[in-house]
């Protein structure tokens, strides 16, 4: 058993009979938001389920290709808002994948709140908010979707896993994992990566679609940013970019496309935190990354509203870019390096 054998025998009992199941991930998804919700989807269906997938927001068009995202509602289109409401209002199950805190649903959060469904959190985060019924959540776990095939595994109902589902689970899985490079990639990782892989997966297909399947603006973005606008400072240890509404717009980069970037100035030897903040009408968006012991998690949750993981975590600030990065700069004292 993978997970705690009254949380698994409760899912499945839950899950023995026919249910209007409704499926939310986080605002902004990202590839294991929208991969564990839609293999989770597609898995439900085969048990005889009735699905509903909504997010916050629209996903980005740089993961339209991952099977079954046609089915995602959005919840700030009006059509769609509608009808999500009345299967949140209805539905028996919600099941809330990869995020732990409701206000990473913004204005959608309300709606799961005030429901009734029985709430079901499966998620890797720190720090989970109690706002389920049952609560799967283990920080050891690389994805969302490692959890997923893991619990398929704990039902003994791999034989269900087809190769969409497979294909959804390996991107999550490799999406957060940096494609088996970060200090999240386990043995467990990397056995359900070869499962997959076994139902069916190329893992050649999969990271063409996420690495090499660019805009001509997108690289120019990234090459941009390098160049012009990468600060590093406290002895080149902390590297951070800022960039306008302008800027993002000149490039006509669109919401997904940014996605990596905070990665690259580790390439430089002794950058130990990488953060970028990138300017939108209402926030500052902001990413950070860490190497080894240094907890942006912590530090996202303090000074920016947000959290994460110890390596990887995400934040907001509604003051102005340069107020934000007085902050910034401010804070790194706090930072233990
Ligand atoms: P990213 O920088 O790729 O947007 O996010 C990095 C990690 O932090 C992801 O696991 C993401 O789910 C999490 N994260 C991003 N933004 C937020 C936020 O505003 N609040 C919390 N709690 N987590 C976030
Ligand atoms: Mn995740």
């Amino acid at each position: 058993m993978k997970f705690p054998q009254n949380h698994i025998e409760q899912l499945s009992k839950l899950l023995a009979e026919p249910k209007n199941i409704v499926i939310v991930t986080h605002r902004n998804p990202d590839g294991d938001a929208l991969g564990s919700s839609l293999g989770w989807k597609f898995f439900l269906e085969k048990k005889g389920h009735q699905i509903t997938f909504v997010t916050p927001n629209p996903y980005p068009a740089t993961l339209k290709w991952i099977p079954g995202t046609k089915y995602a509602l959005n919840y700030e289109g009006e059509a769609a808002r509608k009808t999500a409401n009345d299967k949140i209002k209805n539905g028996d199950i919600i099941f809330c994948l990869d995020f732990n805190a409701i206000s990473r649903l913004e204005t959608l959060g309300e709606a799961i709140s005030s429901s009734t469904a029985f709430k079901i959190i499966i998620d890797h985060h720190r720090q989970p908010e109690d706002f389920a019924n049952l609560t799967f959540s283990d920080i050891t776990y690389c994805s969302t979707s490692e959890m997923i095939y893991d619990i398929i595994l704990d039902f003994d109902e791999t034989d269900k896993i087809n190769r969409e589902i497979a294909e959804c689970l390996y991107t999550g899985l490799v999406m957060d994992n940096g494609f088996f490079q970060f200090s999240s990639t386990t043995p467990n990782a990397l056995r359900v990566g070869a499962e997959l892989v076994a139902k069916g997966v190329k893992p050649e297909y999969i990271s063409e679609r996420v690495n090499n399947n660019f805009r001509e603006n997108r690289l120019r973005y990234f090459g941009y940013c390098l160049h012009e606008k990468l600060k590093l400072v406290n002895g080149s240890q902390i590297a951070y970019m800022m960039l306008t509404q302008a800027e993002i717009k000149r490039f006509n980069l669109q919401s997904g496309e940014s996605e990596g970037l905070v990665n690259y100035p580790f390439k430089i030897d002794g950058v130990k935190v990488s953060a970028y903040f990138s300017e939108e009408a209402d926030r500052v968006k902001i990413s950070f990354r860490s190497r080894g012991q240094t907890d942006v998690n912590t530090f996202a949750r303090t000074y920016f509203e947000g959290g994460g993981h110890r390596n990887a975590a995400g934040g907001k600030s509604l003051l102005s870019l340069e107020a934000t990065e007085k902050k910034f700069l401010e804070a790194l004292s706090s930072l233990k390096l």
